[in-house]
């Protein structure tokens, strides 16, 4: 893991990382590790703290939603009713699955209680006494890690009904508080917060219309916060430490840490953690840069549903407002890099093809859309492509973006636009040439 401070590019000036301080530890998942390591300090802050003014500092701070669309999080939790005589619910979109992005799994895996403390304290703020983790079902050992910490995090007290929890936390007046742990069943589209909370009501994830958005209407109908893994795990450093302190690092709009998932032709592949705003050329420095012998060719800032950026874009800062301003979104920050001897329309035709398979059906232009961009890519890909399909492919991705029920669609345009803007000729070659010019044996990404 390396970090940064906000501007400086060389290795020497390595910043303590934060949620992936300890992973190389001997069981760093386990209580006693995460205590050796102030665990659970910004909750008994948070909780001796009135809610709103949790909110309030969580807000200042400026944390943004860290699941890929950087949503403000305290005016998230801020949008929650108050005195409605509701139950409020907290989920933690836990369902990772953007194509390149792994951030939350490794997270969740080596370090759970941060999300256990920051679920504590977000619960806190917003009067919730049940929340839950909808995981992606797949990952099973880090399920078993999970149901592992909450039953620490219960038998310690800091989990739990009735006076047990307010005695071992000397706090009177503590609301109860469970979290239950539920596994998805391997959906994309159960990533989308409505489709989630279908889901985790038991029936069919597909997304619903919104507004009503979760904070008025969510699980079971009632206020919910939906906040991916990262976001809340973030959140008790910020009360441990301070909102100056987490606005130290970052950009003005963006502030504070977060985790890169770093991957494809990378000479080291893996979670890298620094300030918002650094580079992908800083971050290769740091990192062995792409693989030996080979130059960068394309790359996506936060996974495959963020338009490409190519080798021009290396200094573009990865938070929102400069990945933004090139045309691009920050997204996961999942920064899947690939050299030269990538075929881009290879690489997007499999983009497409996940999309293809992942679009849950419920809307005409994303169902049909994709299976016919799968269609004509597989096409051009095999040397069996016409150049009236160029614009074709265009025609169609411009139908789905912007006309789709929910972002699955927009995500699936979004490496056919940029593709063609950066790699026309490409295309036009796989035409021309009667196929693909790239030989898949010298990919690692593709072969
Ligand atoms: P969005 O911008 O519509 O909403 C972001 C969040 O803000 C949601 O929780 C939403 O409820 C809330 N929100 C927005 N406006 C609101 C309002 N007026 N009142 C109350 N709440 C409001 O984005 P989205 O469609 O939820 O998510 C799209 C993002 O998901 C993309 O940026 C993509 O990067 C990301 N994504 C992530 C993964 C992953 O694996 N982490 C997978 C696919 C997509
Ligand atoms: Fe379903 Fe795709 Fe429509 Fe989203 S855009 S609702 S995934 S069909």
């Amino acid at each position: 893991t390396v970090t940064v401070e906000r501007g400086e590019s060389s290795p020497e000036k390595l910043l303590a990382p934060v949620l992936s301080s300890f992973w190389d530890q001997p069981k760093s998942w386990t209580l006693d590790t995460y205590l050796r390591h102030e665990g659970y300090e910004g909750m008994r802050k948070a909780l001796a703290m009135p809610p709103d003014d949790v909110i309030a500092l969580v807000k200042d701070a400026g944390l943004r939603g860290r699941g890929g669309a950087g949503f403000p999080t305290g005016m998230k939790w801020q949008f929650i009713p108050q005195g409605d005589g509701k139950p409020h619910y907290l989920v933690v979109n836990a369902d990772e699955s953007e194509p390149g992005t792994c951030k939350d799994i490794p997270l969740l895996f080596a370090n759970p209680h941060a999300l256990i403390e920051g679920m504590i304290i977000a619960c806190h703020a917003i009067r919730s006494e049940h929340a839950f983790i909808y995981l992606r079902g797949e990952v099973v050992p880090v399920l078993r890690r999970l149901h592992e910490a909450v039953r620490e995090a219960y038998e310690a007290g800091y989990l739990g009904t009735g006076d047990a929890r307010r005695r071992k936390l000397g706090l009177d007046g503590l609301p109860d508080l469970d979290i239950t742990v539920h596994a998805g069943a391997g959906a994309y589209i159960c990533g989308e917060e409505t489709a989630l909370l279908d889901s985790l009501e038991g029936r069919r994830g597909q997304p619903r219309l919104r507004p009503p958005f979760p904070a008025v209407a969510g699980l079971y109908a009632c206020p919910t916060v939906v906040n991916n893994v990262e976001s809340i795990a973030s959140v008790p450093a910020i009360l441990h430490k301070g909102k100056e302190w987490f606005r130290s690092m970052g950009s003005e709009k963006s502030p504070g840490f977060t985790l890169y998932s770093l991957s494809g032709h990378v000479a080291n592949p893996g979670q890298y953690e620094g300030p918002l705003g650094i580079t992908l050329r800083q971050l290769l420095d740091m990192s062995g840069g792409i693989r030996p012998g080979h130059r960068l060719k394309f790359w996506t800032p936060g996974g495959s549903s963020t338009p490409l950026l190519t080798e021009e874009h290396l200094d573009v800062p990865l938070d929102y407002e400069g990945v933004g301003a090139a045309g691009s979104m920050l997204g996961t920050k999942a920064l899947q890099c690939f050299d030269e001897t990538t075929c881009v329309v290879r690489a997007v035709t499999r983009w497409t093809e996940f999309y293809a398979h992942e679009s849950c059906g419920k809307c005409t232009p994303c169902r049909e859309g994709t299976y016919w961009l799968v269609q004509l890519l597989r096409d051009i890909e095999a040397g069996k492509g016409r150049m009236e399909d160029l614009e074709k492919l265009a025609d169609i991705a411009d139908n789905i973006n912007g006309k789709s029920f929910c972002a699955l669609g927009d995500g699936a345009a979004s490496p056919i636009f940029s593709s063609l803007k950066y790699f026309k000729e490409e295309y036009q070659q796989h035409i021309t040439g009667g196929g693909c010019p790239f030989d898949p044996a010298k990919s690692t990404v593709w072969a």
